[in-house]
């Protein structure tokens, strides 16, 4: 039994036909016009076409980086893609013939990665998303949790720090403020600005303007501004985490997302920091915190698994 899995992002559409096994048959990639709504439901009929020709397909599964509403047919609103009210379900479906569901990108990442990535045979999921901001999904008791409205599980917007730093959501001190790309990118920035002879590798990599990559690069060669970005980063990542816990009491951590690619610098200070700050610590069994382990394949992966169970 095939479905068809799609993940909509700012600059590209990724899909393909995944069997019940979660296994990727074949897949292919077309890049999107952001500035053209219209458009994006036009290249996922299109990539769906595509993809079913010569193959009986059941249903589509689209990912898509937004507020999807409670009955997974309308976007609600999509910063990135501006949507406002796209009935993108019925646009689709009507263009393509088979039975469709629209979910949140990262929680169809969260479901893929549950079901067959990092959280297989996990009933208790939180996965974080590491990218420019904080992104995430909840499965529970083996279910996607999505809230009355479908908005559950913005995790990067958990305030933090009160007082703290400025979000683009409009609120301040933001998770996503401080344990994000966009965080060790700034932190690293700041204190690169007040302390330059301690980030003579970064500033020589660099060469005058700062981003993820060299602070990577200069952390593995030890200097020493790159190192405390990541500290402080690995720090609020086990904070926002252990808060999550408090809460939720989950069997497992999923951390995905591009940061993720340098966990080495600090997934094991993560785990420090969210063992030291956890409610009950002592007296309460640990939560696994895990690498992701499908990539960017979780979202094609989740999306149609989420197709097949409408
Ligand atoms: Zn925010």
């Amino acid at each position: 039994m095939l479905t068809i899995g799609v993940d909509i992002g700012g600059t590209k559409v990724a899909a393909g036909v995944v069997d019940d096994q979660g296994k990727i048959v074949e897949h292919t990639l077309r890049p999107t016009a952001a500035d053209r709504p219209d458009l994006v439901a036009d290249t996922v009929a299109d990539v769906v076409r595509e993809l079913s020709a010569g193959r009986r397909i059941e249903a589509v599964g689209v990912g898509a980086a937004g507020f999807v509403d409670e009955t997974r047919s309308v976007v609600r609103f999509a910063p990135n893609l501006a949507w406002r009210e796209e009935p993108l379900q019925k646009k689709i479906s009507d263009m393509v013939g088979l039975p469709v569901v629209i979910e949140n990108d990262a929680n169809a990442m969260a479901w893929g990665e549950t079901r067959f990535g990092a959280g297989r045979g996990q009933s208790h999921v939180v996965c974080v998303t590491l990218g420019t901001g904080i992104g995430g999904g909840l499965v529970f008791d083996g279910a996607l949790f999505r809230g009355r409205w479908g908005m559950g599980a913005e995790l990067g917007h958990m305030q933090v720090q009160p007082g703290g730093r400025p979000c683009g959501c409009g609120n301040i001190g933001c998770w996503e403020q401080y344990a994000s790309g966009q965080a060790l990118v700034k932190e690293a920035r700041e204190l690169a600005g007040t302390e330059p002879e301690r980030a003579s590798v970064l500033l020589g990599l660099a060469g005058g303007r700062i981003d993820g990559e060299e602070i990577t690069e200069a952390a593995r060669r030890g200097d020493e501004v790159a190192l405390r970005a990541f500290a402080s980063f690995a720090d609020w990542l086990g904070q926002g985490m252990a808060d999550l816990a408090a809460v939720l009491d989950p069997g497992c951590f999923i951390v995905g997302g591009g940061v993720s690619r340098a966990a080495d610098l600090f997934i094991d200070r993560a785990r420090e920091s969210f063992a030291a700050r956890l409610t009950g610590r002592g007296h309460r069994p640990l939560a696994d915190i895990r690498l992701a382990e499908l990539g960017a394949a979780a979202g094609v992966v989740g999306a149609a698994d989420l197709a097949r169970q409408r």
